[in-house]
């Protein structure tokens, strides 16, 4: 058992106590009001295992508090992929006695390579994060890895699977999932547009498509940021993302040599100025 004790910040703002969606299977969902970033909470008998940290010590701890309000069982922690929303938590995590944290391979290697990347994106939020000053503040990468074999762990009742899904939205996407629910990162976003930054968008397709084809017609999604969604919505994101590429392509066709389409150009994408730009630019850097 982890104790119960939490660390305190001084002056540190931390977020209002955050509230619990509770889902099938002793599933829950817990959305942190910085980035509207969703974690997620497995409860077992004798392990618990929690996905995403959070952005830092500071969105960490209410993340923590809210898990003890749950379960006091030994806990877990997975890392949905490397963008810092979701693992820059973690340091908090392992001061509490936390010591075994899953990522993707890939994720892994990334969270290593874009580290100020990734602390910078926080800057707004936790800012002794994006400093990399203070207590709970070093960048704790997850020691085991999620490779090509998925990894069965064992919470005492039931079963968590994580699976690295390749590069979609990130490099080293994995899900997880136990019985009805599945926990996607943000390979799945509700609420808002996909996040094309640093995805590879045909693999993403792909992705999308093994997520629904082997699973049950009533699991549950879990998004990386908004509200859980049915296999509808992931069929539907699937087909937005496929048929915006050879929108991408289309474009391209039409392009002088060397040059980028305008915003009016890209405005028949449906993500808005900025994703669809990031689109275009990843359909042809991939
Ligand atoms: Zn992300």
């Amino acid at each position: 058992m982890i104790p119960f004790q939490e660390q305190r910040f001084e002056g540190a703002t931390l977020p209002a106590d955050l509230v619990w969606e509770a889902l099938p299977d002793d599933c829950w969902r817990l959305r942190s009001p910085g980035f509207e970033m969703n974690s997620g909470l497995i409860v077992g008998t004798r392990s618990s295992l929690l996905v995403d940290t959070g952005s830092g010590p500071r969105e960490a701890a209410a993340i923590h508090r809210a898990v003890r309000r749950i379960t006091d069982t030994h806990l877990i922690i997975a890392n949905t992929h490397a963008h810092g929303d979701h693992f820059l938590g973690n340091d908090y995590f392992r001061a509490q006695g936390v010591t075994d944290f899953y990522a993707g391979t890939l994720a892994i290697e990334h969270m290593e390579q874009t580290e100020s990347q990734q602390r910078e994106l926080v800057a707004s939020i936790e800012p002794e994060m994006a400093a990399g000053e203070g207590e709970c503040t070093r960048l704790h990468i997850p020691e085991h890895r999620v490779g090509s074999a998925p990894v069965r762990i064992n919470l005492g009742d039931k079963f968590v699977t994580l699976q690295q899904l390749g590069n979609a939205h990130s490099p080293g996407d994995i899900s997880v999932h136990t019985g009805r629910v599945l926990f996607a990162g943000d390979v799945i976003e509700q609420g808002g547009p996909p996040n094309f930054e640093d995805s590879i968008p045909l693999r993403w397709v792909a992705v999308l498509d093994e997520l629904v084809t082997g699973e049950a017609l009533d699991t549950v999604y879990v998004p990386g940021h908004g509200g859980t969604v049915d296999r509808d919505f992931v069929l539907h994101q699937r087909d937005q993302i496929r048929e915006a590429i050879t929108t991408c392509r289309k474009i391209a066709a039409v392009q002088k040599p060397g040059s980028e389409p305008t915003d009016h150009e890209l405005r028949v994408l449906p993500f808005g100025p900025v994703e669809s730009r990031n689109l275009y630019q990843r359909v042809h850097a991939t």
